[in-house]
């Protein structure tokens, strides 16, 4: 190694890697690829021999605009001693040794970044390889290819002027597939290429190989910031500071002739995850020609007419990597004159019900334990699961079938490029994005769409790919629709004519598609969830009782505790079959809409006690019984109702509805006294900031005999459930507490209360009194309201909106897709904690309220609690229970024991 002297590098820092010296947990530093190419020549597989340029190197670059100084001696080395192994110099005009140069960064980024084949070609060297091959058309087939794949990748010319004159030679000679061009009408080509580089690049394609190689690297590297990969970075959440690495391999050849060509395998179905031959094979081919759609592939499993003896050590080498990895793996092979190469590995990307499905069968093949099942799906993928699907008793009218890429069941207006898939479904419409093929250009309008339907490609298109990872419907490859981009329309077989803004209906999971609107139907999931759907019974299937095991497991190692917030009965035994433990909100403000509004009002405008209290008796009774309902149904297991919240002009009429009809009643001399007297109150109560204003706590401050009316109707419907021998455990919840004086003077109205209550009932009620933590003061005044509450709960909707000073019913529509699209944070803190910020004030103030009080509960019913990511972190900061919609539990359970379980994470992205 050099001596290096660049500042920005540590001394001793190694910057290539030869695929002898890594393994497959070295992903940070040399990218998914590379450590996995490392992996598989570590086990012996027939890997064509390279190097790996690390994730560092491309940080150095990213940060300081230059590559690192040792660098390029390090590449020299590598390539020499790469070029010793082979036996020939890279581009020697005899017989050129040539390399792909592939992006590789940690995660898999289909189709993200550059990759350039074929590095080594020149003037010279085409005929030393046409030589070598024994075949001239093939040398120029590759000198064509490397001038433009470099042209467009390297030197930024468009690559459609490549594809033009492609278009254009076999129009002259009248043949279809590029296969058809010879030798001499390739070189002309090539000529023509070149040209156009000239002209739109202003420079020679280069002719030395070295400059060819160092130039493609660095178009690697600056590829991380293109704006295809920022954007799906952002998608999937990836990092945008990992850079990405570079793999530079000696070249093999699937376009060598009929005895040759390049595939993609899965060693298991990636929807049904169910074991068999899966993949695509192309004879006589290069590279993306696979996944490019160019001709049509074949099943994997017709290899085996093609070449038996390739097929075999094939299915050998996915046996050995499955056991290896102990995973689903997806690979890319070539075979060059009936020599199997392997060029790529990974833990292949799958549905949500494969990976439920995998996990189990891999637990029952004794590959992994159930601790590792666990890690192996996440909750993104079981909420995915939770989707309705067509319902298939509807009448319908099927116009087509194709591949089950992704499952889901969409529904949306026919658009057929991605601009308007985007312009569409910002002004609220559902689209379905319908393309030939999908590329990279287009993943704003996948993002945008309900789902995705191709006309051609099969399960490894870019279409199918990129849908799975992003969890959308997808259907691909229905080659009998006829897509016409240009005029905006789809024709089906029988000449039926889809025209842009047409409803269609896509079924991912069995690749139908349909004319119009079909209904949708729960899921099996669901069903299972419901109690609709037994996990045992014959005919549950696969999908249900892998669920069912995995639930289980983690159910039994979670230590977090999932409650609902639920304001009514039916919601509580619906979270209740859902598994919740208890309510961890009850927002009493919804108990108080429809006609019961009307007593609100008055109790705002009532001018003397007596109103008042008119207003509050009305009330008690009504009150009193939805308590009654919702203990019962959760009867046995902790309700936290919360004392009424929001502002109160939510319970007065419209102030410009108002101010109109009094107006108009003036103009007519007719004006209202008490049409009158609500405006001035409305004028009165009117707000600039009514989230900052009178609610929560201030409310129950201000307008006297509120809160004690809420909490005698807690404690008399206890007293009833008690009766009724039930087993009620309410705990009344105060919130937007600012400092431990609010709370205090609650507490002591709110215990004479109960203790009326007992006296009159003769009935002994434990009810706990809590608080929630949802304003900076709060959190940060912890230790003191921990005096007297409790329990906390931390309504980190509210404490998001105060912690960011973000109104929370404003920004979202208003500046957060700039915010999103600057990279000032990767998600809505509203949707994920914001573990830095506002996480750190919910830890603290745990802390700090557990020093006052060892014994005090804590909880989180902000919408967070639902949140996959955010459950790890209450789960480490040390929360009892998260609390969130019902249909959100599942997913909460999982991730509590997903959390909790000690197995080592994986990187099942
Ligand atoms: C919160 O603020 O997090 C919360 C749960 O209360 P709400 O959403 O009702 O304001
Ligand atoms: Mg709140």
């Amino acid at each position: 190694m050099s001596e290096n002297k660049d500042p920005h590098v540590p001394q001793g820092v190694k910057f290539v890697y030869d695929f002898t010296e890594g393994n497959k947990d070295l992903k940070d530093l040399l990218g998914g690829k590379g450590a996995n190419l490392a992996e598989m020549t570590n086990l012996g597989l027939p890997v064509p021999p390279g190097f790996t340029i690390t994730t560092e190197a491309c940080k150095v670059y990213l940060d300081s605009g230059e590559e690192p100084e040792a660098l390029r001696d390090e590449v020299s080395a590598h390539l020499d001693a790469l070029e010793q192994k082979m036996g020939k110099k890279l581009g020697q005009a005899d017989n050129p040794l040539l390399v792909s140069v592939r992006s590789g960064a940690k995660f898999s980024m289909p189709g993200m970044m550059d990759t350039v084949l074929n590095i080594g070609l020149s003037d010279k060297s085409v005929s030393g390889l046409a030589a070598q091959a024994g075949d001239e058309r093939f040398a120029w087939d590759s000198y064509r290819r490397l001038i433009q794949m470099f042209g467009k990748t390297v030197l930024g010319v468009d690559g459609d002027l490549f594809e033009e004159e492609l278009e254009k030679a076999k129009k002259a000679k009248k043949v279809t597939v590029d296969t058809e061009l010879d030798a001499a009408d390739l070189k002309k080509l090539v000529t023509k290429f070149k040209k156009i580089v000239k002209t739109e690049a202003g420079r020679d394609f280069p002719q030395d190989p070295r400059e060819q190689m160092d130039l493609a690297i660095k178009a690697v590297f600056d590829s991380w910031n293109g704006d295809r990969a920022k954007l799906y970075r952002r998608q999937e959440r990836i990092p945008h500071d990992l850079g990405t690495a570079v793999n530079v391999c000696s070249m093999v050849f699937g376009n060598l002739g009929p005895d040759s060509g390049t595939g993609v395998a899965f060693t298991r179905d990636p929807a049904s995850g169910h074991q068999g031959v899966y993949g695509d094979y192309l004879q006589n081919a290069q590279g993306e020609d696979v996944v490019a759609g160019i001709r049509n592939t074949v099943p994997l499993a017709e290899l085996e007419q093609i070449d038996k003896k390739s097929y075999d050590q094939l299915m050998q080498i996915m046996e050995t990597l499955e056991n290896h990895y102990k995973d689903l793996c997806d690979i890319e092979f070539t075979i060059e004159r009936g020599q199997l190469w392997m060029l790529q590995t990974r833990v292949g990307k799958r549905t949500a019900a494969a990976a439920f499905r995998i996990a189990t069968q891999l637990v029952d093949q004794g590959l992994i334990d159930e601790a590792e099942a666990l890690q192996r799906v996440n909750g993104q993928q079981l909420a995915q699961l939770m989707f309705p699907r067509f319902d298939e008793a509807a009448k319908v009218e099927k116009i087509g079938r194709g591949i089950a890429a992704s499952p889901g069941a969409a529904v949306g207006k026919a658009v057929f490029d991605s601009y308007t898939a985007v312009k569409w479904s910002r002004s609220g419409e559902k689209v379905i994005l319908i393309r030939r093929e999908t590329n990279p250009d287009d993943l704003d309008g996948m993002i945008a769409a309900e789902g995705i339907l191709t006309s051609r490609g099969g399960k490894t298109s870019h279409a199918a790919v990129v849908a799975r990872g992003m969890g959308k419907t997808c259907v691909c490859g229905a080659e009998e629709l006829e897509v016409d981009t240009k005029r905006r329309r789809m024709t089906t077989a029988d000449g039926t004519v889809i025209e842009e803004g047409d409803v269609v209906s896509i079924d991912g999971s069995t690749g139908k598609v349909y004319l119009g609107e079909v209904p949708v139907v729960p899921s099996p999931v669901v069903e299972y969830f419901e109690g609709r759907m037994h996990a045992g019974a014959d005919d549950a299937d696969e999908l249900v009782a892998a669920v069912h095991r995995i639930m289980a497991y983690a159910d039994r190692v979670r230590r977090l505790r999932v409650r609902a917030n639920a304001d009514n009965a039916e919601d509580a035994l619906r979270a209740r079959r859902f598994g919740a433990q208890g309510i961890g909100l009850c927002r009493t403000e919804h108990m108080f809409l429809g006609e019961r509004r009307e007593y609100v009002e008055r109790l705002i405008l009532a001018d003397t006690d007596e109103e008042r209290e008119d207003s509050l008796k009305a009330l008690l009774p009504l009150q009193r019984q939805d308590f009654v309902e919702l203990f019962e149904a959760m009867d046995g297991l902790p309700v936290t109702v919360r004392l009424l919240d929001p502002p109160l002009h939510e319970f007065l009429p419209d102030i410009t509805e108002l101010s109109v009809r009094v107006a108009l009643a003036e103009s007519r001399k007719d004006a209202n006294e008490n049409d009158l007297r609500l405006l001035q109150a409305v004028h009165r109560l009117h707000e600039q900031n009514p989230m900052l204003g009178l609610r929560g706590v201030r409310l129950g401050l201000v307008i006297p005999g509120l809160f004690t009316m809420q909490v005698r109707a807690i404690a008399e419907a206890a007293a009833e459930r008690k009766n009724a021998k039930g087993d009620p455990r309410a705990e009344i919840m105060i919130p937007l507490v600012g400092t431990v004086q609010e709370l205090e003077i609650v507490r002591d109205e709110a215990e004479q209360v109960i203790a009326e209550v007992q006296a009159a009932t003769g009935v002994e009620l434990k009810l706990a009194l809590g608080t929630m933590i949802e304003l900076p003061r709060a959190a940060l005044t912890a230790g003191q309201i921990a005096e007297a509450a409790e329990f906390f709960s931390f309504g980190t909707n509210d404490l998001t909106q105060t912690v960011w000073g973000f109104s929370r019913d404003d920004v979202e529509a208003s500046f957060f897709t700039a915010y999103l699209e600057k990279g000032i944070f990767g998600v809505s803190p509203f949707e994920t904690i914001d573990k830095d910020g506002v996480g750190s004030l919910v830890r603290n103030a745990a802390q700090a309220g557990r020093a006052t009080r060892p014994d005090l509960k804590l909880g989180v019913c902000g919408e967070h609690g639902g949140d996959p990511e955010s459950v790890h972190f209450f789960h480490e900061v040390g929360l009892d229970y998260v609390s969130c919609s019902p249909f959100r539990i599942p997913v909460a359970r999982l991730e509590a024991g997903r959390a909790a379980s000690s197995a080592k994470g994986s990187d099942n992205r």
